[in-house]
């Protein structure tokens, strides 16, 4: 028989909408299946990581065949089913194939030639290196980063890719991955005896070894026997301040060996359960809810779980997951970002311990990887993966159960970069692949899961009882209108909310305040000529940080010193309009001297550690008032927290956006569900310039129903979701006149096809970001007409765009179900 020659489809990690075909030998051919990696030669003299997609024997007709570099893996490391999943998301969202595996897959799994490296400061062991290893980790000495293709020429190789790889796993080497790996991780010392002084019996013959007249050696050793008594690690520097030591007497007793110095990375999740705990007895109430869900999975796939605020939906979710380990399958429980908690962790670990996997977009390189492999080879700790949107992405072998937690957080999409994808729906499709079930849980859901529900396409469970049938906190709207004209107001407080503030303190309860703006002020204006100084790059005003003393910009993140005389006319009167987080601390800070005031924004939590770091001493106690915006809101579980105030409610119900209501309704009943959740009943206030607003009238009745019938009223009189379907298109581009001329042009086209569905091109209200100048376009997609058919329509004219010189160079978002 002859020898037919083989060929391969890979998928480039860039955004090109076609696959490539390459050319393999035979020995080639014997050995790579679907879902390994190759590096491939590309362009001129580029190197990629590609994904092997199809094997096969037709050769391709447009181009000249090339031959792979490389084979990267001995075993596939994307399964057939993660294949379909990323046809599904790139058809879907209408993105290439190559941006679905940028987005899947660890960033240390696709290098390519412009991936920048960079040495591993803390690794030492050089002679874990083979010498071409050592070779690049020597050039990365002396260069402090090179890319690969600069490496590949060090090594005068013409494909580099493995040595890097076995660089990666050495932790040799690192590679550069978004923002958030470059916060280096901490490492918290920890002291414990070394082995040969571990028992207690030897406490007399060590403090024998010691000279006696090495007091403070001997401080050291009776206060290290004092701490161990509780059982639990301890650190350097509890130690040290415990004896009153210092640092060099630690490092003595650790020369002499009688201590040992280790390192535990504190975020690093390890989960060596001390004690596992029991799932918690469930209330009546939530066992009928347990029975409920599994009964609805006789019948329906997915199900929406409605549990108000406190009602302890967690556990609900934990006596299930439970069930589907048991069964021998796996559970997928997916959080929005912000929710994502070392609290909400640290109870599951309580439950499940070495069964589970973390999956956090701050994760490092490392970790990511390290999670992946977990699921990939199916241990033990793949039973239960908990993480963010991106976790649907992970080689799942067998999904049992798909929770969506929050699932009417916006922030299940992912909105900065393609593919535009939803969380919550891209869990839905992802069951569906495995036959699993979804489980919806939310106390406020998205109208579009409410109207599925309404349709009887999701199964429904309510808990209407919070747990100990606390009732829902008692919701107080203040008229603030009213409160400045007869001058009750003291900065952004009112009499009324001050009041029950003291009262609060009083019983030594927390508080904790809702302000969505983070900085001090956004806006600082010259009261004599009324200039405001804007970004330069942005059509934004900056935003004052008073602290810092800076002028910032929330979109760019453009940073200049507050200026002392107005850049127009020179004036030293300048005056800030507006409120952040960062006034209200200082308010407060003025208005209760004695107690301890606490913020929380991305401000404060930038750092890896810091969001933790500031739920913990809140939780301590060690905070009384906590000033923050929406990040303080979602899962998080206070026991002392008996009052929320709300100072301004108006910003999110004026915000243009068809989804303002019904997200000001979900964000201001969460916010209120923190107050009170254990021994009593808590309060809310919420402070506003019209209190008969309809939202919140039906926020401090927690009338859901009411407001989930008008607003699908109003989503049908409009043409909105979940009636309408929207894709939206964004243009961006330096040249004002080039992205105006481009946007009319594509909306001319669409209306050809869609009419009076086409809206726009609009100007945004920030209409001009990193001196990029934006229009948008929405389309509007009736019940009746096709989904399909309407994006092939798009599609095309998007090719036909790009053909145009002109436009190409015109940045082109598609944007599917843009909400
Ligand atoms: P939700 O997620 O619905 O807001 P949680 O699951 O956070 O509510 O529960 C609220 C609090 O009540 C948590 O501290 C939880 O531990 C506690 N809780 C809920 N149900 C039980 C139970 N059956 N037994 C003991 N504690 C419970
Ligand atoms: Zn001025
Ligand atoms: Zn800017």
């Amino acid at each position: 028989m002859c020898c037919f020659i083989k060929y391969i489809n890979v998928i480039l990690p860039i955004s090109v909408q076609n696959l490539f075909t390459y050319r393999i030998t035979e020995a080639e051919a014997s050995f790579l299946k679907k879902g390994m990696r190759v590096a491939v030669p590309f362009g001129k003299s580029k190197i990629y990581t590609a994904l092997v997609e199809e094997i096969h024997e037709t050769a391709p007709t447009k181009y000249e065949v090339k031959d792979i570099f490389q084979i990267l893996d001995e075993e596939p490391i994307v399964t057939e089913k993660q294949l379909l999943f990323w046809k599904w998301i790139a058809e879907y969202y209408m993105c290439t194939l190559g941006e679905v595996f940028r987005t899947a897959v660890p960033t240390a799994f696709i290098l390519e030639s412009e991936t920048i490296v960079f040495k591993n400061h803390s690794f030492t062991e050089e002679s874990m290196l083979n010498d071409n290893e050592f070779l690049v980790f020597e050039a990365l000495t002396n260069a402090s980063q090179l890319t690969i293709q600069e490496i590949s020429k060090i090594i005068s190789k013409k494909n580099c890719l493995p040595i890097i790889k076995s660089l990666l796993k050495k932790e040799a080497i690192k590679v550069k991955e978004e923002i958030f790996e470059q916060y280096k991780p901490k490492l918290v010392k920890y002291v414990r005896l070394s082995e040969k002084w571990e028992s207690n019996e030897k406490l007399g013959e060590l403090l024998d070894s010691l000279n006696q007249r090495a007091h403070k050696q001997r401080e050291i050793v009776l206060t290290f026997f004092q701490l161990k008594t509780s059982g639990k690690p301890i650190t350097a520097k509890t130690l040290q301040e415990k004896s009153g030591t210092s640092s060099a007497i630690l490092k003595t007793l650790v020369d002499k060996g009688v201590f040992e110095i280790y390192h535990i990375q504190t975020d690093r999740v390890s989960f060596q359960p001390e004690e596992k705990e029991k799932i918690k007895e469930l209330t009546e109430a939530q066992a009928e809810a347990f029975e409920k869900i599994v009964d609805s999975y006789k019948e329906k796939d997915i199900t929406l779980f409605q549990g108000v605020t406190s009602s302890g939906k967690t556990e609900v979710y934990a006596k299930l997951i439970q069930r589907v380990i048991d069964a021998g399958k796996q559970v997928l429980y997916l959080v929005p970002e912000i929710a994502l908690t070392t609290q909400l962790i640290e109870r599951l670990q309580l439950y499940f311990g070495d069964q589970m996997t973390v999956f956090h977009s701050k994760y490092s390189v490392n970790e990511r990887v390290e999670a992946w492999n977990h699921v990939l080879n199916k241990t033990e700790k793949s039973k239960l993966v908990i993480g963010v949107r991106n976790a649907v992405f992970l080689p799942y072998d067998n999904l049992g159960l798909i929770i969506i937690d929050e699932s009417h957080e916006s922030s299940y999409k992912q909105s900065l970069k393609a593919p535009y994808f939803h969380g919550r729906d891209a869990g839905i499709v992802l069951a569906k692949l495995f036959h699993a079930k979804t489980l919806l849980g939310s106390a406020t859901p998205s109208l579009e899961s409410s109207y599925n529900v309404e349709q009887q396409k999701y199964g429904f469970v309510p808990l209407t009882t919070r747990y100990q049938n606390i009732l829902l906190p008692e919701i107080e709207l203040i008229d603030i209108k009213e409160k400045y004209r007869k001058k009750r107001m003291n900065g952004h407080f009112s009499d009324r909310l001050l009041k029950m503030m003291e009262e609060a303190l009083e019983e030594k309860e927390q508080i904790i305040i809702f302000q969505n703006r983070r900085g001090y002020a956004p806006i600082l204006e010259c009261k004599t000529c009324g200039n405001i100084p804007n970004c330069p790059n942005c059509d934004v005003s900056l935003t004052f940080h008073k602290h810092r003393k800076e002028l910032r910009c929330h979109y760019c993140n453009y940073v200049q010193a507050v200026p002392h005389n107005c850049v127009a006319c020179g004036s030293r009167e300048l005056d800030t309009k507006g409120f952040g987080t960062e006034q209200i601390e200082m308010e407060l800070e003025k208005l209760f001297p004695n107690h301890k005031i606490g913020r929380m924004d991305s401000d404060t939590t930038r750092k890896k550690y810091g969001f933790h770091t500031i739920i913990s001493k809140f939780k301590a106690q060690e905070i009384d008032i906590l000033v923050g915006t929406q990040m303080l809101v979602k899962g998080l579980d206070f026991d002392n927290v008996t009052l929320v105030g709300v100072l301004n409610a108006d910003t999110m119900l004026n915000f243009p956006d068809f989804r303002a209501h019904e997200k000001s309704f979900q964000l201001l009943t969460q916010v209120a569900g923190r107050s009170g959740r254990f021994k009593k009943r808590g309060k809310v206030a919420i402070q506003t310039f019209n209190p008969y607003h309809q939202i919140l009238q039906q926020v401090s009745t927690n009338a859901y129903n009411l407001m989930y019938k008008e607003q699908l009223h109003e989503r049908w009189i409009f043409k909105y979701p979940p009636f309408y379907r929207v894709i939206k298109l964004t243009f961006k581009h330096r040249d004002y006149q080039k992205v105006e001329a481009g946007a009319n042009w594509f909306a001319q086209g669409l209306r050809n096809g869609f009419q009076e569905n086409v809206l726009g091109p609009t100007i945004p209200p920030i209409s001009r970001v990193r001196n990029e100048y934006i229009r948008t376009i929405i389309v509007k997609i009736p019940p009746k007409q096709g989904i399909k058919g309407t994006k092939k329509y798009i599609q095309k004219m998007k090719n036909t765009f790009q053909a145009v010189a002109e436009f190409r160079p015109i940045k082109f978002i598609i944007d599917v179900d843009a909400y």
